[in-house]
């Protein structure tokens, strides 16, 4: 098995005014610069409004930035789009596509992430492709069709270990205070390792993070899961303390 770095990423949504959002980004980058090495890799991904700002207080540190999401196309008449050229313009290193605000939002089909997810690596960007079952789809014991039926089309022929993180989120766990047990996050991460290594010569190095509802209490346990590579964090990346002890959690 290839030795996957781990990665601890926060998603900001649509969260923070300057002042706060500087606030929890210094806390993170000075604590990144005091801590050493650490066990993982760090990212967070700010509103747009702050992409640039946090980018500047966290350079020179542990701390990488991302947009929560790009336009398929590079320029032209997209209002209140942002291009991964514009991202990577201000200092991201990464971006999020097809997450299932964005999936349930905006309608984003996974034809369309698999563009953003193109447009981000044409840009010099990570791509970070999440994908997820609803709660009905659970129930109806199609997670593993519906995650990979995802992962297959989401995920463009250009993907690679170094430009294409996965995140498996359920959706009924976003947010909700619910977390996958260990057995599910296990199974679903699996098929993903298994659809990855199938279709990808270096599919045993994509780094596959879980998402939903991970926080100080339940880090340690979903980052011990095999193939568990890592974590996407929605409220507890907005206090520095929770989002540090899940950083501190990666082994
Ligand atoms: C997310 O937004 O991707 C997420 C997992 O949110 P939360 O951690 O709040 O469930």
């Amino acid at each position: 098995m290839s030795q996957r770095r781990s990665l601890i990423a926060g998603n900001w949504k649509m969260n923070c005014l300057r002042a706060d959002g500087l606030a929890i980004a210094r806390g993170l980058a000075e604590r990144a610069k005091t801590k050493g090495e650490l066990a993982c890799d760090i990212l967070v991904c700010p509103p747009a409004t702050l992409v640039s700002d946090v980018a500047g207080v966290t350079t020179g540190s542990a701390v990488n930035v991302g947009g929560q999401d790009c336009h398929v196309a590079v320029n032209g008449a997209h209002t209140g789009d942002i291009a991964a050229p514009m991202l990577a313009d201000i200092g991201a290193t990464y971006v999020l596509v097809g997450h299932s605000e964005r999936r349930a939002d905006h309608g984003e089909s996974s034809t369309v992430i698999r563009q953003k997810a193109m447009a981000a690596h044409d840009a010099g960007l990570i791509a970070v492709v999440c994908v997820g079952e609803t709660e009905q789809e659970r129930d109806l014991d199609a997670t593993l069709a519906v995650v990979n039926g995802q992962i297959a089309v989401s995920i463009p022929e250009g993907a690679s270990a170094v430009n294409t993180v996965v995140a498996y989120e359920p959706v009924w766990a976003i947010g909700t205070g619910r977390t996958a047990s260990v057995a599910e996050v296990a199974e679903v991460h699996a098929a993903i390792r298994a659809e990855l290594t199938a279709r990808f010569d270096d599919g045993d190095g994509f780094r596959i993070l879980y998402g939903g509802s991970v926080k100080p209490s339940n880090a340690a346990e979903l980052l011990a899961v095999p193939n568990v590579d890592g974590a996407l964090v929605g409220g507890a990346s907005l206090k520095v303390d929770d989002f540090w002890q899940i950083i501190e959690s990666c082994a």
